[in-house]
């Protein structure tokens, strides 16, 4: 047998093992065979999936069921993102004929019926719980020593814990920091501002800057480089900053704020170029950081990465062999479909007898601005510095509904291709509805297709996706 297999097998046996161990309490009994930290979109997973399997799990949770997602994150910001997009849809009716008379927006309403919403979601995260068996504490947990959870007081005992805390909202340290709000708090605004500053160039200040802007507050964005959205695809990222100013967000890049001031019910906001801009609101979407403050990690022994994110290996272990972490807290890809794969590697690893990584590879994502970005695969540079050598697909068009609306918006839809084995590197589209468009393509390009198989790809017409199997001519690749 080569050293390589042995040392798999071995691993394997060790893997076995443990499992018996969980199963048969045959070292030491402990109060669950694995406890959960966290009842995010990682942590409820692994606790359901784990209890289903047989095991004895308990969670803790100390906010919210579902963590970031359902309360503060993709949910309720999708929900507005509808919200936002309404206003639009209301300006394109007036061109197929509709005339809607006094039309008035309620931010209240929309505050309380999202929030009713969320309630049933948590209700419903709660249900499948304790469907599966699933000991639930609600309290802030702390690791007291390697195997050891206080509880607010209340201590436990865990054969396999799992760290699952999500990350929090961070805001550099500026003068009038104080003054700002994150994510966290604009999800519960009292009253909408008349104008608001988004600070930041990642997926919250884009998506934050569209909504409130469709909702019809006045947003300048401040972004510190010359083009928001970094490791993105240039092209995508050039032509939804062209669409989103074209919506009429003031947005100014290679900009850093000096500080910010409170001058009577308004906040000032002094550039480092010495401009003032006044506004009923500031938003700092600058960044998320792993969120472990007071979780004891150093009495369980449980080694951090230098950006405070926890350290682990391929299968989720950490510095402690039976301590596993997964989700934002270790500060990889911060998504939620991507939490719950990671978390469905760890069950398997836990109850299936093998080690099971994560395959981070082509993991779609989409960002909820105005126009969507629907993106899965490598932007063409990172192609480029990859692959050398690779094709391009560009095309810029009008969506077909725009011709009776009359709106100006442009789709943009993009394809990387590697001219070696013909097969598609990266997928990108700003225009409507891109997430759900991308998803489908995703699974094309999980499968290794290639540009041949897109256009050998019969189109539904009429439609933007179609455009992906008509792609013919070739755009010089930014290497070239
Ligand atoms: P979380 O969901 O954050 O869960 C962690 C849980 O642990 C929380 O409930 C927290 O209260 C709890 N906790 C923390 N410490 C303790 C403790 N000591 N004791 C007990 N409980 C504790 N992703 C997408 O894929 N699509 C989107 O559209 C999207 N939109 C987003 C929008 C916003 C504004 C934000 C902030 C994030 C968004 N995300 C989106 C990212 C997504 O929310 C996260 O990637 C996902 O929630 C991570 O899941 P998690 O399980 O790692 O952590
Ligand atoms: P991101 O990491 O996406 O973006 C942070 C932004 O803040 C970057 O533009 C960064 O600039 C900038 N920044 C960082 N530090 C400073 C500073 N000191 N001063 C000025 N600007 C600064 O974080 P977000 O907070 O937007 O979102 C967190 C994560 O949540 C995302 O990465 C994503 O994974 C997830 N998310 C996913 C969504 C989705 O799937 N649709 C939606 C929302 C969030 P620079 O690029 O120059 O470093």
């Amino acid at each position: 047998m080569g050293k390589d297999k042995k040392k798999e097998t071995d691993q394997k046996d060790r893997v076995q093992k443990d499992i018996l161990q969980v199963k048969t309490g045959s070292i030491q009994s402990f109060d669950y065979d694995l406890f959960v930290i966290g009842a995010g979109s990682g942590g409820a997973r692994a606790a359901r999936m784990a209890a289903q399997a047989g095991l004895k799990v308990g969670i803790a949770e100390n906010s919210y069921l579902g963590g970031t997602c359902v309360n503060v994150g993709c949910v309720p910001k999708k929900l507005f993102t509808y919200a936002a997009h309404i206003s639009e849809d209301i300006k394109d009716a007036a061109g197929y004929g509709w005339q809607a008379e006094s039309l008035t927006f309620d931010w209240s309403k929309l505050l309380t019926n999202k929030n009713a919403a969320i309630v049933q979601l948590n209700r419903s995260q709660e249900r499948m719980l304790m469907q599966a068996g699933v000991t639930l504490h609600w309290a802030r947990a702390r690791l007291t020593g390697p195997h050891q959870i206080d509880l607010a007081g209340d201590l436990v005992t865990a054969r396999t814990i799992l760290i699952a805390t999500g990350g929090w909202p961070h805001v550099p340290d500026i003068p009038g920091r104080e003054h700002v709000i994150t994510s966290n708090e604009a999800f519960f605004l009292e009253e909408l501002p008349e104008k608001a500053v988004i600070v930041g160039g990642g997926y919250i200040a884009v998506e934050f800057a569209s909504i409130l802007k469709g909702l019809g507050v006045d947003v300048t964005q401040i972004y510190r480089g010359p083009l928001f959205l970094r490791g993105f695809d240039d092209d995508v990222r050039g032509h939804l900053a062209t669409e989103m100013r074209r919506h009429g967000i003031d947005l100014r890049f290679d900009t850093q704020v000096a500080r910010i001031e409170k001058s009577g019910s308004d906040l000032e906001v002094i550039l480092e170029d010495g401009e003032t801009i006044k506004t009923g609101l500031v938003l700092y979407a600058t960044g998320r950081k792993a969120n472990t403050a007071g979780l004891g990690l150093d009495a369980a022994g449980v080694e951090r990465n230098p950006n405070g994110s926890i350290k682990v290996d391929a299968y989720f272990r950490t510095s402690q062999p039976h301590i596993f972490s997964l989700g934002d807290v270790i500060g990889r890809l911060q998504l939620t479909p991507v939490a719950i794969a990671e978390a469905m590697a760890f069950i398997q690893t836990l109850t299936g007898g093998q080690l099971q990584a994560m395959d981070y590879d082509n993991v779609p994502t989409a960002v909820f601005s105005n126009p969507n970005i629907g993106t899965v695969g490598l932007s063409e540079e990172k192609a480029c510095r990859d692959y050398g050598d690779v094709d391009v697909y560009l095309s810029r068009f009008r969506p077909l509904k725009t011709l009776v609306s009359g709106g100006q918006g442009q789709a943009l839809i993009k394809l990387i291709t590697d001219p070696a084995t013909d097969r598609v590197l990266g997928l990108h589209l700003v225009g409507p509805e891109a997430g759900e468009i991308v998803q489908g393509f995703a699974v094309a390009m999980k499968a290794g297709a290639t540009k041949a198989q897109f256009d050998a790809t019969v189109g539904i017409h009429p439609t933007l996706a179609e455009e992906y199997v008509t792609l013919r001519e070739k755009r010089p690749a930014s290497g070239d």
